[in-house]
């Protein structure tokens, strides 16, 4: 009798946690355990052994990783770890000294090492199974195309660094191709991420690469234009883009459609002081100005950035000129976090904690201004007609995002009448409605 495949097949386990760098490290073991044959298991008790990809951001990250890493040994016993936290080797294994092997964010060669030696490689490799694209988290119409790992930069609230490692930009050539891959699968949205998106290419001095049969430099902006130059016109969002000078070279690529006019750019503070506190690689002069200089190319430009309050030595006063930036800069999204000690991070060496009462209700403060700003900023968008790509269809309407809306963290577009429209298309909404959030409309 033929055993059937859930006996033969050896099944492995997946938990991803954390940022969409780790989802893409995620998506690089699955695709690679496809390609050699072991398939995935939707519960622990099916696996054969289970992987956990880890995030080691912030406290709390920690210690969501540690108690996933908890249960999947209570449930099935055979854990391996990766990701950020599993380059702090010593705090994984003291805490849970049953695992059987930690290794460090995207080493997808050390994982699967790992998988090898616990579980034996099935013998045919189904190599013809695996999609071209790889395996993917996300659905079927937007991808997330990594083009670094690693930072340069020691700002001095951020560990990312010292887990990830100085940067390291993918040859041009390899993203290109990645990209097209993707978009030949039906991908409709690729967002570009990074720890500095704006950096790419400079840890090997812009060398020259090639793509097409063409010579090009492995620098933001040409990346850009070749992305936007791709077949059936994919939208492109950047995220992660530090506003160092070149970056207004993209602008007129977003004027002319190649790009979405949308930048995702982490200011944190506008204080002069504090920024340099925190080490940024950028700071705040001139910002303004840029901001300005952007919409008059770019009008239909959307910003998101985020912020941080209650930084050590943050004044009254400091706030208040964060206030007064984001009242003229007029950003479209925005995210604020109190400021939280993250183990082995520089900045809590300095002085001038801000007591956490006092961080809460500079956040809150600052978050009911943006909320005003948010809601007349979405507000001057009801009566245009906005072009959508729908992400869920379902009874009574759709979600779709505008080009000022990434997944997942931005606002969505709630179309009615949505009936014939479906997941992965291009729509055409006229908005009728806008709260502090999201818009509301019909196809157009
Ligand atoms: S730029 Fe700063 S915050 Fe961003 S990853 Fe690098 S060190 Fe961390």
């Amino acid at each position: 009798m033929r055993k059937s495949s859930r006996k033969t097949t050896p099944r492995v386990g997946f938990v991803s946690l954390g940022c969409p760098k780790a989802l893409v490290d995620s998506e690089r073991v699955l695709t690679q355990l496809r390609a050699e044959g072991y398939a995935t298991s939707a519960s622990y008790r099916d696996a054969d052994l289970v992987i956990v990809n880890t995030c080691g951001f912030i406290d709390a990250a920690v210690e969501e990783s540690l108690d996933a890493i908890g249960e999947a040994l209570a449930e099935n016993g055979k854990v391996i770890v990766t990701g950020c936290l599993g380059a702090k080797d010593g705090m994984v294994r003291s805490a849970h000294p049953s695992v059987l092997a930690v290794t460090g964010p995207h080493d997808t060669d050390a994982v699967m090492r790992a998988v090898h030696d616990h579980l034996k490689r099935p013998h045919d490799p189904y190599t013809d199974l695996v999609p071209p694209q790889g395996v993917r988290l996300t659905p079927r119409h937007y991808a997330y195309l990594k083009i670094s790992e690693g930072c340069n930069h020691r700002c001095s609230f951020c560990i990312i660094p010292s887990l990830r490692g100085d940067l390291v930009s993918r040859p041009l050539g390899e993203v290109m191709q990645e990209a097209e891959r993707l978009v030949d699968a039906g991908v409709r949205e690729l967002l570009v991420i990074s720890q500095d998106t704006s950096a790419y290419g400079v840890d090997i001095k812009y060398r020259t690469g090639f793509w097409n049969g063409r010579p090009m430099k492995t620098r933001l902006t040409e990346l850009a234009r070749a992305l936007g130059d791709l077949p059936g016109a994919p939208w492109l969002r950047l995220h992660y883009v530090y506003p160092y000078p070149h970056v207004d070279e993209l602008i007129p690529l977003m004027a002319e459609g190649r790009l979405l006019p949308y930048l995702d750019i982490p200011f944190q503070h506008a204080s002069a002081r504090i920024l340099k506190r925190m080490k940024r690689p950028a700071n705040a002069e001139n910002v303004l100005e840029r901001i300005a200089a952007w919409r008059r190319i770019c009008p239909e430009l959307a910003i998101r950035s985020t912020f941080i309050v209650g930084f050590p030595g943050e004044t009254e006063a400091e706030f208040g000129e964060l206030l007064d930036f984001l009242d003229e800069a007029q950003l479209d999204r925005v995210g604020c976090f109190a400021y939280s000690p993250v183990d082995g991070a520089a900045a809590n060496e300095l002085d001038g904690a801000v007591a956490e009462e006092l961080k809460e209700e500079r956040r809150a403060r600052f978050m009911h201004a943006q909320a005003r700003i948010s809601r007349a900023r979405l507000e001057a968008k009801v009566g245009r007609r906005l072009r959508v790509l729908v992400d869920t269809v379902e009874e009574g309407g759709a979600k779709a995002r505008s080009t000022a809306d990434a997944p997942e963290i931005d606002g969505v577009v709630h179309v009615r009448h949505a009936r014939k429209l479906q997941a992965g298309e291009f729509a055409e909404v006229l908005i009728e409605k806008s709260d502090e959030h999201d818009l509301y409309g019909r196809v157009a």
